[in-house]
Parts: C-alpha cells; structure tokens; sequence
C-alpha cells in the first residue's frame, strides 16, 4: 500500500494547528502509520532538504525546521502521495487554494506549516530518512468497510 511522509513544521506546531492538520488525513480516510513528536537535527533537516541545498533559503529552512518541535507523521492509502499533496496546497500559501492547509492557515512561502513527499519515490526517501522500520504500525482499520 502506498505511504508518503509527512511533517507538521514549527509553525504548524507553535500555532496550535497540530490536531486541525492531522484531522483533515483522518477524515479523508488515510491510515496512520508512524507519528512522533521531535526536535530535529541539523544533520537530519540539511539531510531532508538536501535538494535545496544551493538556494537562497537553504540556510534560513534548515534554522527554521531545528528552531523548535515538529510532528513526523507517515500515512498510508490509495494515491496517498498525491493526495496529500493536494490536501496540503501549493508552496506559497498565498497562492494555495482556500479549502487547502496553506491555503486556509499559511502566511508565507517560509511559514507554510506542513511538508509533504512530492513522489513516490521522495517519500520512500523521506520515510528510511525519518523513521525506523520498527517505528511503523502496520493494521488494518476496521472502521474501513468500504475498502474491502
Ligand atoms: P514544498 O514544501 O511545497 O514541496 P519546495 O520543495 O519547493 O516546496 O520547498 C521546500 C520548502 O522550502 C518549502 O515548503 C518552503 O518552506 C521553503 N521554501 C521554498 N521556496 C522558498 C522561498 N522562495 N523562500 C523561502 N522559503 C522557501
Ligand atoms: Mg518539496
């Protein structure tokens, strides 16, 4: 079944949006599967946005992400990459559609709230990266009829 990774980022923590974001996963119908609150490493953030490495804002995201708690979360289901994604919004809150995460809560392109896996491939990345294999539950929902 198909996972993506996916971060609550300082500010999504500091302002208090921990349960509103994880609740619009819940009630879309996507499994959890690894949830952990974390300070993060330098080593781990310069490592997670390692593609960035030669923009502008590299140094600032990597301060922004070890700055304060984030929420590493792994979710499962059908199309759950792409999905997510969507849920999420675009980069830039103030172009991301109202209905979207960043679209209704985000302030700016540096303050956007949550990270999300942009491939499949990204998110078998991103998932080895942030957590242990023994850090992930894999069940079966039975509040989940219609998947059957
Ligand atoms: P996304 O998080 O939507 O996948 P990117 O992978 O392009 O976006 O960028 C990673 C993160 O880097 C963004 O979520 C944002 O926090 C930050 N970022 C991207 N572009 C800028 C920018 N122009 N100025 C400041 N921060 C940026
Ligand atoms: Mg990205």
């Amino acid at each position: 079944m198909e996972r993506t990774f996916l971060a609550i980022k300082p500010d999504g923590v500091q302002r208090g949006l921990v349960g509103e974001i994880i609740r619009r996963f819940e009630t879309k119908g996507f499994t959890l599967v690894g949830l952990k609150f974390m300070k993060v490493s330098r080593e781990l953030a310069e490592q997670h946005y390692g593609v960035h490495r030669e923009r502008p804002f590299f140094p600032g995201l990597v301060e922004f992400i070890i700055s304060s708690p984030v929420v590493a979360m792994v979710w499962e289901g059908e199309g759950v990459v792409a999905a997510a994604r969507k849920i999420i919004g675009a980069t830039n809150p103030l172009n991301a559609e109202p209905g979207t995460i960043r679209g209704d809560f985000g302030v700016n392109v540096g303050r956007n709230l949550i990270h999300g896996s942009d491939a499949q491939e990204t998110a078998q990345t991103e998932i080895a990266l942030w957590f242990k294999d023994e850090e992930l539950v894999a069940w079966q929902p039975h509040s989940k009829p219609w998947l059957n």
